[in-house]
């Protein structure tokens, strides 16, 4: 490249034709549109796209997270935090021994690789197509587990609740569980939750 185009110089052609330097422009209006107006219409995202987390729960209502952190572990963001614990027969949350008593994202760190839902061995977390995380404070993008559990289907009671009578853990698992125990009845959650604990960073930094 010579001196002069390096200044920004015009080349003795362009000098000739002014008409040429149009041309990127005419080309261009004649391409098909591509801005979009959002967010007064919304493109569908791809099938797979990751959006926002979900946390899922069995036919009936329980829980699928056991609280086994390995989320937490698999995050290279540090974005997850989660607090076990064990259920009872008076409160029970998930089929099994344990589950997520506080469940946390911080879509500050988030980067949306979907390493967790590799990691999780349940299946509970999961991605929506759900990508609108912007928000006015720092406080509010860290998600609970109240914000990301699954809403409730016809099928289903809230928990806490009692596990499905003779089946075991296991036949979760096998799919053998398809709605609520006839006569389910939600159990009083004596144990502290987690809205009582937040909003002010008990768990994952801002
Ligand atoms: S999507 Fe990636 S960055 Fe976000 S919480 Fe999961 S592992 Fe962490
Ligand atoms: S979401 Fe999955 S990996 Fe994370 S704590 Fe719950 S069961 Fe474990």
């Amino acid at each position: 490249m010579s001196d002069s185009d390096n200044r920004g110089e015009t080349s003795p052609s362009s000098r000739h034709n002014p008409v040429a330097g149009f041309g990127v422009t005419f080309k261009a209006m004649f391409k098909r549109r591509l801005t979009e107006q959002y967010p007064e219409q919304k493109k569908p995202t791809a099938p797979r796209f990751h959006g926002r987390h979900q946390l899922n729960r069995h036919p009936d209502g329980l829980e699928k997270c056991i609280g086994c952190e390995l989320c937490a572990w698999a995050c290279p963001a540090d974005a997850i935090y989660v607090e076990g614990a064990d259920n009872t027969e008076e409160e029970r949350y998930s089929p099994g021994e344990r589950y997520g008593r506080v469940y946390q994202i911080n879509y500050l760190r988030c980067i949306l690789c979907g390493l967790c839902v590799e990691a999780c061995p349940t299946r509970a977390l999961t991605m929506t197509n759900e990508y609108e995380l912007a928000d006015r404070s720092r406080a509010s993008l860290i998600y609970t587990k109240e914000e990301l559990l699954a809403g409730l289907e016809e099928t289903m009671v809230d928990t806490p609740h009692a596990i499905y009578p003779g089946m075991t853990e296991k036949d979760y698992y096998r799919g053998l569980v398809t709605e609520a125990a006839p006569g389910t009845e939600r159990q009083v959650a004596t144990s502290k939750d987690e809205k009582s604990e937040k909003p002010e960073d008990q768990g994952v930094d801002a």
